[in-house]
């Protein structure tokens, strides 16, 4: 399922048997100014990359302590043109996590180099680094730690072990753009970054994402990468050393994300204030008797992306796909991020099989995300959270 065909983002005319209006998933807050500004761009005559992708980018760069970023027309993108850059192709190896948006192991396909999954821990859902370090060959080049749901991945335990095997690190932060690690802001610091700024993640460009590099020469080869390998100079200098493909951000969508960072602060306050909620509402009897996973209450670091719950499928009558159907009839929206990647007919073909990843098979079956956005409400988490119950307690095994 494709994130932006997702029913969850926004749609409004979902049929539902709820007298209250749908809840859906998420759904982007975008003010009337950014709305104004989009069609000032519009007008202006230069509407595809332009002023304001430069604008965006300088502001990126500066809330990533000045470190050098460029602007895409997706997060799936910059992580292959990051491989790419580090010369990852054929004969190596990048670690990762299965359970992720299909995104981050293509991407390491896409460049024709070998994904190597390592499973997660079940408390945190992030790739187990503890196992990374036994899947290191000769041929390791790179690791890719996901930040599932905004929850960051150790970049301390992360950076000490790339050091020390000598890897590149593409760090998948398309969920956790806003979290940051110790005091510093993801992006802000480590090797390659990497953030979407899809319809459904906190900050949004509809479509886009960001790549932070290393230096200069970097930034020089991901322009490269972004649009065709071309280089120009003079008025009618061109030169191409590479090829690209066609990966620029439009100055549209830029505007519409110059228009998202002022409330990226607010956005996340809000976030952590519905997660509280949820947290809150979700610790009661009957909950805490069925035995409903839950996500590691971090009010630190995370910038609450998301909000998963786990549940019990050893208590259950039901399927996750009938609770997810149960709360749909009742106007509610969630969402499965993610089956468990190396369990797709792709990778499967691959070599990879059931049990491999006992506990991203699990989050894969049962992990299920509850209905967060910052134009939520507390009484909205509530009402999630009744619903929810109510389907748990009827649905149990007897
Ligand atoms: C959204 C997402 C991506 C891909 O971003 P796009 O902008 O949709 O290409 C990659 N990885 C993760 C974990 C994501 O959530």
């Amino acid at each position: 399922m494709s994130p932006a065909l997702s029913p969850s983002n926004g749609s409004p005319a979902i049929p539902t048997k709820s007298a209250l209006p749908y809840l859906p998933l998420t759904r982007p807050t975008i003010d009337d100014e950014t709305i104004a500004g989009v069609a000032e761009v519009l007008r202006s005559g230069w509407i595809t990359s332009g002023p304001n992708v430069k604008a965006f980018e300088a502001k990126l760069s500066e809330y990533c302590d000045g470190r050098p970023v460029r602007a895409f027309n997706s997060g799936t993108c910059t992580m292959e043109i990051a491989l790419r850059i580090a010369g990852i192709g054929p004969g190596h190896e990048v670690i990762t996590t299965p359970l992720s948006w299909v995104a981050t192991s293509n991407v390491v396909l896409a460049v024709g180099a070998k994904p190597v999954f390592v499973d997660i821990d079940p408390v945190t859902r992030n790739i187990d680094l503890n196992q990374a370090e036994a899947a290191i060959t000769p041929a390791t080049r790179a690791i890719i730690p996901v930040d599932l749901s905004g929850l960051p991945v150790d970049r301390d335990f992360l950076h000490a072990l790339a050091a020390k095997f000598k890897l590149r690190v593409v760090e998948d932060a398309a969920q956790s753009f806003g979290s940051t690690w110790k005091g510093r802001r993801i992006g802000a610091f480590g090797d390659f970054v990497s953030f979407s700024f899809h319809a459904n993640k906190n900050i949004t460009t509809i479509e886009g994402g960001a790549l932070v590099l290393n230096d200069e020469r970097e930034a020089k080869l991901a322009e490269q990468y972004r649009l065709q390998g071309v280089v120009r100079s003079g008025h009618d200098g061109m030169e191409v050393e590479l090829a690209g493909g066609k990966y620029n951000l439009t100055d549209v969508a830029a505007r519409v994300g110059l228009g998202q960072l002022p409330h990226l602060e607010a956005f996340t306050a809000k976030r952590r204030e519905l997660a509280r909620a949820y947290f809150q509402q979700l610790d009661a009897p009957a909950i805490r008797a069925l035995g409903l996973g839950l996500p590691v209450a971090d009010f630190t670091h995370s910038n609450w992306h998301m909000f998963q719950v786990m549940l019990p499928e050893e208590r259950l009558a039901l399927k996750r796909a009938d609770v997810m159907a149960k709360l749909q009839e009742a106007g509610i929206g969630t969402g499965v991020h993610y089956p468990a990647i190396h369990r797709f007919a792709l990778y499967r073909r691959l070599g990879w099989g059931e049990g491999d990843f006992p506990h991203a098979e699990y989050a894969g079956r049962n992990i299920l995300t509850l209905p967060l956005f910052p134009a939520m409400t507390a009484a909205d988490v509530a009402r999630v959270v009744e619903e929810l119950t109510a389907v748990l307690v009827a649905g149990q095994k007897l």
